[in-house]
Protein backbone atom coordinates (compact mmCIF):
# COMPACT_ATOMS: atom_id res chain seq x y z
CA UNK A 1 0.00 0.00 0.00
CA UNK A 2 1.47 3.28 -1.12
CA UNK A 3 1.26 6.68 -2.42
CA UNK A 4 3.71 8.05 -5.39
CA UNK A 5 3.81 11.32 -3.45
CA UNK A 6 5.98 13.00 -6.67
CA UNK A 7 2.52 12.59 -8.98
CA UNK A 8 1.14 15.28 -6.60
CA UNK A 9 1.82 19.39 -6.56
CA UNK A 10 2.30 20.94 -3.75
CA UNK A 11 -0.94 21.37 -1.03
CA UNK A 12 -3.87 19.29 0.12
CA UNK A 13 -4.63 16.04 -1.80
CA UNK A 14 -7.36 13.52 -0.82
CA UNK A 15 -6.40 9.47 -1.42
CA UNK A 16 -8.30 6.91 -0.95
CA UNK A 17 -6.41 3.46 -1.18
CA UNK A 18 -8.31 0.01 -0.72
CA UNK A 19 -6.66 -3.44 -0.67
CA UNK A 20 -6.92 -6.90 0.75
CA UNK A 21 -6.51 -6.81 3.92
CA UNK A 22 -4.20 -10.20 4.10
CA UNK A 23 -2.37 -8.66 1.19
CA UNK A 24 -1.33 -6.10 4.11
CA UNK A 25 -0.39 -8.95 6.89
CA UNK A 26 -3.65 -8.59 8.32
CA UNK A 27 -4.60 -12.00 8.36
CA UNK A 28 -7.92 -13.70 10.00
CA UNK A 29 -9.79 -12.50 11.67
CA UNK A 30 -9.22 -9.80 9.87
CA UNK A 31 -11.33 -10.44 6.18
CA UNK A 32 -12.20 -7.87 3.02
CA UNK A 33 -10.77 -5.31 1.87
CA UNK A 34 -8.73 -2.13 4.31
CA UNK A 35 -9.98 1.28 3.30
CA UNK A 36 -7.76 3.89 3.91
CA UNK A 37 -8.57 7.68 3.29
CA UNK A 38 -5.57 10.17 3.48
CA UNK A 39 -5.83 13.39 3.40
CA UNK A 40 -1.91 14.60 2.23
CA UNK A 41 -0.32 17.76 2.61
CA UNK A 42 2.81 18.14 0.12
CA UNK A 43 4.91 21.26 0.92
CA UNK A 44 9.03 21.79 0.23
CA UNK A 45 10.05 20.48 3.19
CA UNK A 46 7.09 17.59 4.63
CA UNK A 47 4.51 15.72 3.74
CA UNK A 48 2.03 15.06 6.41
CA UNK A 49 -0.55 12.20 5.63
CA UNK A 50 -3.93 11.87 7.94
CA UNK A 51 -5.44 8.76 7.41
CA UNK A 52 -8.73 7.40 8.79
CA UNK A 53 -8.55 3.44 8.13
CA UNK A 54 -11.43 0.58 8.20
CA UNK A 55 -11.57 -2.61 8.53
CA UNK A 56 -14.00 -5.36 9.05
CA UNK A 57 -13.15 -8.40 11.75
CA UNK A 58 -14.93 -11.58 12.18
CA UNK A 59 -15.39 -12.10 16.03
CA UNK A 60 -16.67 -14.50 18.35
CA UNK A 61 -19.21 -12.73 21.12
CA UNK A 62 -17.91 -13.00 24.89
CA UNK A 63 -21.07 -13.75 25.98
CA UNK A 64 -23.13 -15.58 23.40
CA UNK A 65 -20.09 -17.19 21.44
CA UNK A 66 -21.98 -16.28 18.31
CA UNK A 67 -19.63 -15.36 15.64
CA UNK A 68 -20.18 -11.69 14.36
CA UNK A 69 -18.85 -9.30 12.01
CA UNK A 70 -17.45 -5.94 13.11
CA UNK A 71 -15.79 -2.86 11.74
CA UNK A 72 -12.49 -1.75 13.53
CA UNK A 73 -11.13 1.85 12.53
CA UNK A 74 -8.50 3.80 13.35
CA UNK A 75 -6.97 7.09 12.91
CA UNK A 76 -2.96 8.04 12.20
CA UNK A 77 -0.55 10.21 11.38
CA UNK A 78 2.63 10.02 9.69
CA UNK A 79 5.06 12.50 8.97
CA UNK A 80 8.17 12.61 6.26
CA UNK A 81 10.83 15.15 5.83
CA UNK A 82 13.22 16.01 3.04
CA UNK A 83 15.55 16.71 5.36
CA UNK A 84 17.33 14.47 7.38
CA UNK A 85 17.23 15.75 11.21
CA UNK A 86 18.21 14.34 14.88
CA UNK A 87 14.44 14.67 15.52
CA UNK A 88 13.30 12.02 13.40
CA UNK A 89 14.68 9.45 15.67
CA UNK A 90 13.31 10.34 18.67
CA UNK A 91 9.70 11.18 17.46
CA UNK A 92 7.36 8.84 16.42
CA UNK A 93 5.88 8.18 13.08
CA UNK A 94 8.58 10.92 11.68
CA UNK A 95 10.45 9.55 8.74
CA UNK A 96 13.04 10.73 7.02
CA UNK A 97 12.17 10.49 2.92
CA UNK A 98 15.18 10.16 0.86
CA UNK A 99 15.54 11.82 -2.30
CA UNK A 100 15.74 8.42 -4.58
CA UNK A 101 12.19 7.30 -2.96
CA UNK A 102 9.31 8.33 -4.75
CA UNK A 103 6.78 6.38 -2.95
CA UNK A 104 5.28 6.69 0.78
CA UNK A 105 4.97 2.82 1.63
CA UNK A 106 2.63 2.45 4.45
CA UNK A 107 1.73 -1.34 4.45
CA UNK A 108 3.29 -1.72 8.13
CA UNK A 109 1.62 1.23 9.43
CA UNK A 110 -1.83 0.05 8.04
CA UNK A 111 -0.95 -3.45 9.38
CA UNK A 112 0.23 -2.16 12.69
CA UNK A 113 -2.55 0.07 13.23
CA UNK A 114 -5.40 -2.40 12.38
CA UNK A 115 -4.00 -5.00 14.89
CA UNK A 116 -3.99 -2.15 17.52
CA UNK A 117 -7.55 -1.47 16.54
CA UNK A 118 -8.80 -5.17 17.55
CA UNK A 119 -10.89 -4.64 21.11
CA UNK A 120 -9.87 -6.56 24.24
CA UNK A 121 -13.51 -6.75 24.65
CA UNK A 122 -16.18 -8.58 21.59
CA UNK A 123 -19.69 -8.37 22.51
CA UNK A 124 -22.14 -8.81 19.24
CA UNK A 125 -24.04 -5.92 20.17
CA UNK A 126 -24.16 -3.64 23.62
CA UNK A 127 -27.03 -5.51 25.44
CA UNK A 128 -25.94 -9.12 23.97
CA UNK A 129 -28.14 -11.35 26.38
CA UNK A 130 -25.69 -14.50 26.55
CA UNK A 131 -26.76 -17.37 26.96
CA UNK A 132 -28.70 -19.34 29.86
CA UNK A 133 -26.02 -20.50 32.35
CA UNK A 134 -28.11 -23.93 32.77
CA UNK A 135 -29.46 -24.74 29.36
CA UNK A 136 -26.77 -22.86 27.05
CA UNK A 137 -29.72 -21.27 24.92
CA UNK A 138 -28.86 -18.18 23.27
CA UNK A 139 -31.20 -15.67 24.99
CA UNK A 140 -30.60 -13.06 22.07
CA UNK A 141 -33.30 -15.85 20.51
CA UNK A 142 -35.75 -16.02 22.87
CA UNK A 143 -36.44 -17.52 26.39
CA UNK A 144 -35.73 -20.89 27.39
CA UNK A 145 -38.01 -22.72 29.84
CA UNK A 146 -35.94 -23.01 32.54
CA UNK A 147 -34.96 -19.31 32.90
CA UNK A 148 -37.86 -18.25 35.21
CA UNK A 149 -37.80 -21.22 37.74
CA UNK A 150 -34.26 -20.97 38.71
CA UNK A 151 -33.78 -17.54 38.93
CA UNK A 152 -35.18 -16.36 41.97
CA UNK A 153 -35.94 -12.64 41.62
CA UNK A 154 -33.44 -12.25 45.04
CA UNK A 155 -30.82 -12.55 42.61
CA UNK A 156 -31.56 -10.25 39.90
CA UNK A 157 -29.80 -7.15 40.91
CA UNK A 158 -26.93 -9.04 41.11
CA UNK A 159 -27.77 -11.05 37.99
CA UNK A 160 -27.73 -7.17 36.26
CA UNK A 161 -24.44 -6.54 37.86
CA UNK A 162 -22.74 -9.31 36.72
CA UNK A 163 -24.11 -9.47 33.35
CA UNK A 164 -22.52 -5.57 33.27
CA UNK A 165 -19.17 -6.83 33.86
CA UNK A 166 -19.07 -9.41 31.27
ZN1 LIG B 1 -23.49 -11.90 21.86
ZN1 LIG C 1 -32.05 -22.30 30.10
Amino acid sequence: MYIKYTNYSDGIHDIRLVKKSNEVGLEKPFWGNVIVECKMDKSASQIILDCDMSVHGKFVCDRCNELFDRELKSHFQLTYLFTKSHAISDEENVFYLSPDVDKLVITNDVRDYGLLSVPMKNLCSPDCKGLCPHCGTNLNYGQCSCEREKINPVWEPLLKIKNKLN
